[in-house]
């Protein structure tokens, strides 16, 4: 992907192509929330606009082509994962609903069994049931969405919270995956790729680990997916969670991916209306997946929006995608250790990382880089980034962190670095090359 095609993507973006030419902003926040394309607002705005109806409910035609169209993007979202099966497909409020889907169902298969609780009915969920004693192991690097659901499932069960530590720079290994994973071990939890440290975890290896132990792999994709292509079957993952907002769809919709055989014995955590087949005063029958998990009216035109998403993505090429995000991670990584002064988090190689840089401005406040970048035009994330942990264990409280996408440009790249030079002088933190 060259320039004059980036320039071309841009133009497909009403964000980039309303943003004046002079002084334009330089969005490098994709890892927060990404910008969306016409094509997605279109489809979102179309679906409002002409097919609006309320899915899977009454026998109106109407009501049968949103379902159609409903469907049909889970089917496209399916596709672009390369899943065997749309039923593999659950939707989600975003990647936090679907880790807290898998966290709670565990805890209701638990409970079941705890309590002798016949009327659940899931066949199979018991598989799930944890012991006290039983461990969930997770890493210090994880985003606060994949380690709260966890802390609480620990608590209410009575298993074991166990992590693997960081290391110096803010990553891990699979050797220390090795020697943390025990007999014990029942959920393997850990991000794809870090939205701290960008740092890419060797999934494939990861779950051949687990594996061998019998523990369960569920992955937090939230900044794989948007930028690498990424197939959960050939992986291997149990299960695996994303947002539609950072892969250039709409908020209010993620995807929980399980493999079939787990995800038709998870328990729903959530319960009501259109995810049942049979109710009683006393008891309800569960649809099978993906229906199960998703009681309530669904989100259907983030649906829709979000098949469209992945329609541009796939149209770009993934491929095509990842190649063009890593010579803009070479570039910055270039950039942030030819400037003294600057501590990065994560791998040195950009080899080993995906979409993103944090970095600690020795003597600066991250919130008064912040608002000196954003007063440069030059948006970026400050603060823990939903990652206290991680934080902690590297001695420090903020970080600040840049983000690319495949509408990224070399000049916004270069705005960071200048003006993160630009708010070391101004701050009288700056540090002779
Ligand atoms: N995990 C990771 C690695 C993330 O970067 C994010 C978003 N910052 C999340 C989980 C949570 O995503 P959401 O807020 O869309 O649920």
């Amino acid at each position: 992907i060259d320039q004059s095609e980036v320039s071309q993507l841009r133009a497909a973006f009403p964000y980039f192509a309303g943003l004046p030419q002079s002084g334009a902003v330089a969005y490098l926040d994709a890892a927060a929330t990404s910008q969306r394309p016409a094509s997605v607002l279109d489809a979102e705005r179309a679906f409002l606009e002409r097919a609006n109806a309320a899915v899977h409910r009454g026998t109106s035609q109407a009501v049968g082509s949103a379902t159609e169209q409903f469907e049909r993007a889970r089917a496209l979202v399916a596709d672009f994962l390369g899943a065997p099966s749309s039923d593999q497909i659950v939707w989600a409020e975003n990647a936090t609903d679907a880790l807290n889907l898998v966290a709670l169902g565990i805890a209701e298969a638990t409970a079941a069994v705890r309590t002798g609780d016949a009327s659940l009915g899931v066949d199979g969920s018991e598989r799930f049931a944890l012991e006290a004693g039983d461990e969930i192991l997770i890493t210090e690097a994880e985003h606060h969405a994949n380690l709260i659901p966890w802390q609480r499932l620990a608590a209410k069960t009575g298993a074991t919270l166990r992590w693997i530590p960081a290391r110096e720079d803010g990553t891990w290994t699979l050797d220390d995956a090795r020697q943390a994973l025990t007999p014990r071990t029942r959920i393997f939890a850990f991000a794809h790729v870090s939205n701290v440290t960008g740092m890419l975890a060797p999934v494939a290896d990861l779950v051949a680990l687990a594996r061998e132990v019998g523990a369960i792999t569920v992955l937090d994709a939230c900044q794989s997916v948007p930028h690498l292509p990424v197939d959960f079957a050939e992986l291997g993952v149990d299960f695996a969670a994303f947002s539609g907002h950072k892969m250039l769809g709409p908020n209010g919709i993620g995807v929980l991916y399980g493999r079939a055989e787990l995800l038709s014995a998870l328990p729903p955590a959530r319960t009501g209306g259109s995810a049942i087949t049979r109710v009683t005063m006393e008891r309800a029958e569960f649809m099978p997946p993906p229906m199960r998990f998703e009681a309530g009216t669904q989100p259907v035109s983030q649906a829709v929006g979000l098949g469209a998403a992945t329609e541009f993505l796939t149209a770009v090429g993934m491929q095509r995608t990842a190649a063009r995000e890593h010579e803009l991670v070479e570039r910055l990584i270039a950039g942030i250790t030819s400037t003294p002064g600057l501590r990065l988090l994560g791998p040195a190689d950009p080899a080993e990382r995906v979409a993103l840089a944090s970095v600690v401005v020795e003597g600066v406040h991250a919130h008064d880089v912040g608002q000196f970048l954003d007063e440069q035009g030059v948006l970026v994330r400050v603060g823990h980034h939903c990652a206290q942990p991680l934080h902690r264990a590297l001695g420090i409280t903020s970080s600040t962190r840049a983000s690319v996408h495949v509408t990224t440009t070399e000049d916004e790249v270069d705005r960071f670095v200048d003006a993160v030079r630009g708010a070391q002088r101004y701050f009288g933190a700056e540090v002779a090359r």
